[in-house]
């Protein structure tokens, strides 16, 4: 054993959505103490900062949920396909209640720094309020699409009225009933939102610069036989999503290409899946879709299709149909009736991409090249720092008085978006360089990984686990190389968020490793029962 100090808590953590409840669990059964952070009042994370109307989950509650206690799985019921925020957030609450991990949160809680001392090993970690904690481990459970991206659009905070980024959504509420609402941006958030605002509003005026590729939702209630046949099966869900190339509970993949399907067969099938709703249209139609550009137009043009089959106004379908970038260069959002709401009276859309582009927000609404509008709510649906962003805002400091901001300005390398070289003790949960997947399941798979990993440090006697350079580079390496292989390569050319391409003056870059979620699940058990080769473990002088 080295001669390394007590820590005040074996495991600091900030964040208390999915990510911090599930390490919560899986520290405190190693044994050891933990202590997770959030600035918010409340648990949650996105299911609490995200309160905008519509706001719900687009994988299905069933399985976008923690599973390591077959306990909840079987006592929680959900009552819909897509459970909206009130209902994802009680189901965090229950989980925090029934495994009793309240005394190891604090809310209110800003934390600002986190600083690796060479001496001792430990983390000194600040909050806003000069508050100090040490710990052997540190881990960021911020989320990878948290931290909002308000971008620097002239006037922004000149507008009277309440203006605020989507995800800051007053926590109390906001009546908009009766009142005319602007929304900047017309990604997933705005699919969401829009056609609940629109339902009571004076007026919606939705300002797009790209349109998206937008697939049914089709959400549905939980019937008695549903919940029965789904609580029957946990075991296969878990192990499904497990093993999918994106964490979800699909059947996929189905063995068959649309480049050696018939034309007439293909439609066949498209029309087929098309009305059930889901991310099944991508994963359970063909598999082919994200590696072949000729077969992502296919289904590119048949999602258009159906946007001009349910958008009366011929102008407002060319508007809102994707086109000059393949299907999945941006994330694709779930419609609840997004496409529909622009047959409103009260709902229009304004072209900021080509005719008039924005120009300013001003003191009673937006101004663009060709027209001046007024509004008495202001929403910007502008998107999110994505994989980055929420952990590059806390000063973390790791050997040698580099920052992780500094460290990731022009390459956010890590070692599987779970560890940093320079970073000894430092975790991260779906960091960058992992893959974007249903969020819960790489979330319990990362924490896996971490705990095993620090379980391995103290039965061991270690004081500092330090990833190494050469392990980084080679996952950065390998990363690229798969991106490359797919149409998401093409991302940067339409802003998308899953290449950081979204915020201002910051270069593209691979943020996402795109070679399947399961086969990165097996490399995290691979390096679990290999003893960690990506990771140096030493003993601190004595
Ligand atoms: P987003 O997809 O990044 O969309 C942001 C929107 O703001 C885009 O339309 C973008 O236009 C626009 N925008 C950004 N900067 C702008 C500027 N300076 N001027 C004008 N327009 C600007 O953000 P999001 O809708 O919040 O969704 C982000 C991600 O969060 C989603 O892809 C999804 O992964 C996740 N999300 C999930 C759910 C769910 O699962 N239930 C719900 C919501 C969000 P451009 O496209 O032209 O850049």
């Amino acid at each position: 054993m080295g001669s390394q100090p007590k820590a005040d808590y074996d495991v600091i953590a900030i964040g208390a959505g999915f990510a911090g409840l599930g390490l919560i669990h899986f520290v405190r059964e190693a044994g050891l103490s933990i202590r997770v952070f959030d600035k918010a009042a409340d648990i949650g994370g996105t299911w609490t900062w995200n309160r905008y109307p519509g706001a719900a989950t687009d994988s299905e509650g069933y399985y976008y949920c923690l599973t390591f206690s077959k306990e909840i799985l079987q006592e929680w019921s959900w009552s819909q396909r897509y459970p909206g925020w009130e209902e994802t957030h009680r189901y965090l609450h229950f989980v925090a209640d029934k495994e009793e991990m309240w005394p190891s949160i604090q809310l209110n809680t800003e934390i600002v720094s986190a600083e690796f001392q060479e001496e001792s090993a430990l983390w000194l970690v600040t909050s806003a309020s000069g508050e100090t904690h040490t710990c052997k481990y540190f881990v960021s459970a911020m989320g990878m699409i948290s931290e909002p991206n308000v971008p620097n659009i002239k006037g922004k905070d000149s507008f009277k009225g309440p203006c605020f980024h989507s995800s800051r959504w007053p926590q109390e509420g906001l009546d908009y009933a009766g009142k005319r609402v602007g929304i900047i941006g017309s990604g997933a958030t705005t699919v969401q939102m829009l056609p609940e605002v629109a339902k009571t509003a004076k007026s919606v005026t939705v300002f797009q610069r790209t349109p998206n590729f937008v697939m049914p939702a089709v959400q549905k209630p939980m019937t008695p036989e549903w919940e029965k046949e789904i609580k029957d099966n946990y075991d296969k869900i878990i192990e499904t999503c497990r093993n999918h190339v994106f964490g979800m509970c699909f059947n996929s993949p189905v063995g068959r290409n649309l480049a050696d399907t018939p034309p007439d067969e293909v439609q066949r099938i498209l029309e087929e899946q098309w009305p059930k709703g889901s991310f099944a249209f991508v994963f359970e139609t063909f598999d082919d879709l994200l590696s072949n550009a000729e077969s992502n137009q296919v289904v590119s043009d048949f999602i258009c299709s159906k946007i001009r089959d349910k958008v009366d106004d011929p102008v407002v379908a060319e508007l809102l149909s994707p086109k000059g970038y393949p299907l999945f260069a941006k994330r694709p959002p779930l419609d609840h009736g997004y496409f529909e709401a622009y047959n409103r009276d009260n709902v229009q859309l304004v072209d900021i991409g080509k005719q008039e582009p924005l120009v300013e927000i001003t003191a009673t609404g937006v101004r663009t090249t060709e027209n001046e509008f007024e509004f008495d709510i202001l929403v910007l649906a502008t998107g999110f720092k994505a994989y980055t962003g929420a952990t590059e805002a806390v000063a973390v400091t790791g050997r040698g008085g580099a920052t992780l901001k500094e460290k990731w300005a022009t390459e956010s390398a890590s070692i599987m978006g779970v560890c940093v070289a320079d970073f000894p003790n430092l975790f991260l949960i779906t960091g960058p360089q992992a893959p974007f997947a249903n969020l819960p399941t790489s979330i319990e798979q990362n924490i896996m990984w971490i705990t095993d990993c620090i379980k391995k440090m103290e039965s061991e006697g270690y004081d500092v686990c330090e990833p190494q350079q050469k392990a980084e580079d080679e996952w950065v390496a390998h990363t690229k190389d798969i991106h490359e292989q797919t149409l998401m390569a093409q991302g940067h050319k339409v802003n998308s968020w899953m290449m950081g391409a979204n915020i201002e003056n910051k270069n593209p870059r691979v943020l996402i490793y795109f070679g399947g979620a399961n086969v990165y699940y097996d490399k995290l058990r691979e390096s679990v029962d290999g003893g960690f080769p990506e990771m140096a473990f030493e003993r601190l002088a004595q």
